[in-house]
């Protein structure tokens, strides 16, 4: 059967559109938003100032020269070393463009951030995947051998984990390979390869300043890696992909560490007492460990409480067949999330006697 959006398509654009499964975030209508790892705190950032010098008529830097050289400072790499993006996604979409040869071919673990996939399969790039449960280093390394380009997030969306740094270094020695690790949520574990960018030429890191930087809403993240890679990355954006104001705003943001760094430490400080409260009365699911600003939640209920918790008007994100990944919050979303979750638990306690 046709499907009715592709109707009156020419059947070669119709056929490409089947084969691929658009990523859809849902529209945050809920009373309170943890699904989306973001920062619960926007930065306190005098927009009236940072924007002041802005000329909406004209086109913005380029190369987002400001926002570079303060993301390098910030994460101690060389203004050469970094290219902006309008998001990370942007980024991870570049990748797949300027790396890789018609016939190359990309390695993913399996869970992890769906955009991999995403944008290699949109580039006609073959994807390769690894279980995530056993990474196992061996096995990427064995399979890594066979392909171009090797990305994956750590700590890992969804699973909360990190690969650990010499681990990842045996990876980068092991072969020619790019291997691109995603650090969206490293500036909560402070565990980064950013300190071996030097060494490694095969080596690219991706940062975002939608997670702990409190900026989802202006789209800005950065890749670092070797100034041949930058290039490389450059030679195929738009010409001005990171906007005026996203510009201005992010480097008024990044002007400020000792805030980021604050922010931060609110968002651990909270995830700490939000643990504490989940302990004290979950009984049905198993919370799992991570080193980021979500929790997760197992157990063949968790379909149930996603459910649960919509229908109260907070937003979750479960994750099939048996996770729910939860943002931290501020304290008072955090205190909704957990009363809802005592009732839930009450009820269906109930249920099962
Ligand atoms: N990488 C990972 C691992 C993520 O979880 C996300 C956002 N969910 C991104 C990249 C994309 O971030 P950005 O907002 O910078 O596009």
């Amino acid at each position: 059967m046709t499907h009715p959006t592709w109707q009156g398509l020419p059947p070669k654009i119709a056929e490409k559109q089947r084969a691929f499964t658009p990523y859809r975030p849902s529209p945050q209508k809920a009373k309170v938003i943890l699904n989306g790892n973001e920062n619960f705190q926007p930065p306190q950032v005098d927009l009236q100032a940072a924007l002041a010098d802005v000329k909406l008529n004209r086109y913005p830097d380029p190369i987002a020269r400001e926002c570079c050289a303060l993301a390098a400072d910030y994460f101690g790499v060389r203004v050469e070393q970094v290219v902006a993006g309008n998001g990370s996604d942007e980024l991870i979409s570049l990748l797949m463009m300027a790396l890789l040869p018609r016939d190359g071919k990309v390695l993913v673990t399996k869970p992890d951030f769906d955009m991999y996939a995403f944008y290699a399969g949109l580039a006609d790039i073959e994807v390769a995947d690894l279980p995530r449960d056993d990474v196992n280093l061996d096995a990427l390394i064995e399979k890594a051998q066979a392909v171009d380009l090797v990305i994956f997030s750590s700590p890992c969306n969804p699973t909360g984990a990190v690969i650990p740094q010499a681990e990842i270094v045996r990876l980068l020695r092991s072969t020619d390979a790019l291997i691109v690790v995603d650090e969206a949520y490293a500036d909560f574990c402070e565990d980064s390869m950013l300190p071996s960018l030097d060494e490694y030429p095969n080596l690219i890191v991706l940062r975002t300043c939608s997670k702990a930087f409190g900026l989802a809403g202006i789209r800005l993240g950065f890749a670092m890696a070797s100034e041949a890679i930058i290039t490389a990355l450059h030679n195929v954006r738009s010409p001005f992909n990171v906007n005026a104001l996203t510009q201005a705003v992010g480097a008024a943001v990044l002007r400020e560490p000792a805030q980021l760094k604050a922010m931060i430490a609110e968002i651990l400080d909270n995830k700490r007492e939000f643990i504490t409260a989940i302990d004290s009365v979950e009984r049905l699911l198993e919370r799992l460990d991570t080193q980021t600003n979500f929790i997760l939640l197992k157990g063949a209920d968790a379909q149930l409480l996603h459910a649960h918790m919509t229908a109260q008007g907070i937003a979750t994100r479960y994750l099939k067949p048996d996770l729910l990944r939860v943002t931290v919050g501020s304290r008072e979303e955090n205190a909704a999330f957990v009363a809802a979750m005592d009732d839930w638990e009450d009820s269906s306690a109930g249920y099962l006697v």
